[in-house]
């Protein structure tokens, strides 16, 4: 049997997703850019792909741009926001993700624009006061980029309040929203949010394909010079059967939401339960009451053992991660980690769930910890 507990990182395919694509890669394959009838259908299925996303977000359909996934549209709107929108001073957090704070170090380099970084606590929660204080500081213009939810550790913004302070001292407003589309109901035309982010593979759909919404009165340039696919603001040939598949998984996945939520979270308090209930010194990283339901940061006693925990839950059937993704294979350590200055000698896993595991998955999880972590006598 394998279990897959790594989520966050990135989901199965939803068959019906899979039936959408296989569908459009058989009889879509005309170049959407084609004016003939086999291009016009691409077209068309891509428009009727936009007009779904665009609603389920509550955005005009002009607001909606495809994107190769998450990384790019956080490239472009940092970027972007710098070199069309006259944005001098990001303030952003020290647990955002590689697109986001990679981007940063080098728009700092480049374009000499000021980075600021908000106070965070132990659970990885901002402070909104020490946000206003950097808000109030400066006037020069400003964007705030703090992801909605963090992907190693769960911890949530409230994107109202943020949303509000950031109206209140004129700055832009993005949120890295790839962890939280299609699982939390997100709604541009009653939250002041001038960018967000989301990224098909993460809510079962296909990788290499995501999506930019920009706010009309926002407005950047282009970020790939080319063709005018995507209304003149992203060239290249458009990834049709990727696009119809994230439309249909974002469907899908709003459809479901709340019994998805209701089993998801679920799962996850019954293995806080066995954890505390069965082991001996177990910690929790992050938020646990508010944070994700999707995700589980579990931080182990260290022990002879414990270092190999990862690659021993992947022999005994378990796919989880120590971190991010990207992390997770090197097992080089986590920036989130060390931002909340955990002991570096206890050893974190992420678990992070869908609604596609079952309370079997997690006692099968539970049952092969207890010859790798001291349990309670
Ligand atoms: N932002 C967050 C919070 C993520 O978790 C990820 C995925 O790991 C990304 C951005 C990058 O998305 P993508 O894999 O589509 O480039």
């Amino acid at each position: 049997m394998r279990v897959y507990f790594d989520n966050a990182a990135t989901t199965p395919l939803d068959p019906s997703v899979i039936a959408v694509m296989t569908e459009a890669m058989n009889h879509l394959f005309g170049n959407p850019s084609s004016i003939h009838a086999d291009g016009r259908m691409a077209r068309a299925a891509i428009e009727e792909a936009r007009k779904k996303v665009a609603k389920l977000i509550g955005a005009s359909i002009g607001e909606v741009f495809f994107t190769s996934g998450g990384t790019e549209a956080n490239n472009m709107v940092l970027k972007n926001a710098v070199r069309d929108l006259g944005v001098r001073r990001i303030i952003s957090s020290p647990i955002e993700h590689h697109a986001v704070l990679h981007t940063l170090h080098n728009l700092k380099k480049t374009s000499h624009i000021d980075v600021d970084m908000v106070a965070i606590n132990e659970k990885g929660q901002i402070s909104l006061d020490h946000l206003e204080d950097i808000l109030r500081g400066s006037n020069v213009k400003t964007l705030v980029s703090l992801m909605h939810a963090n992907n190693e550790i769960g911890t949530m913004i409230d994107l109202d309040a943020v949303s509000e302070l950031c109206a209140r001292y004129g700055a832009l407003f993005h949120s890295d929203t790839v962890q939280t589309l299609g699982f939390y109901p997100i709604n541009v035309s009653k939250t002041k949010i001038h960018f967000l982010n989301g990224s098909a593979h993460k809510f079962h759909g296909p990788k290499g394909v995501g999506f930019v919404y920009i706010n009309a009165d926002s407005m950047i340039k282009p970020f790939i010079d080319g063709g005018s696919q995507e209304r003149n603001m992203r060239g290249g040939t458009e990834n049709t059967a990727g696009i119809v598949g994230l439309a249909k998984a974002l469907e899908l996945a709003y459809t479901h939401v709340e019994e998805r939520r209701a089993q998801m979270a679920h799962l996850r308090n019954l293995l806080i339960s066995h954890l505390l209930e069965e082991f001996e010194d177990i910690q929790f990283v992050g938020d646990t009451e508010g944070g994700s339901y999707k995700v589980l940061n579990v931080s182990f006693p260290p022990t002879p053992k414990s270092e190999l925990m990862l690659f021993n839950l992947d022999i005994a059937g378990i796919s989880a991660s120590g971190g991010s993704a990207c992390s997770s294979g090197a097992e080089g350590g986590s920036h989130v980690l060390d931002a909340l200055a955990i002991d570096p000698t206890r050893k974190c896993i992420r678990f992070s769930f869908s609604h596609l595991n079952t309370e079997e998955n997690v006692l099968f999880l539970i049952d092969k910890l207890k010859s790798m972590t001291p349990v309670l006598k």
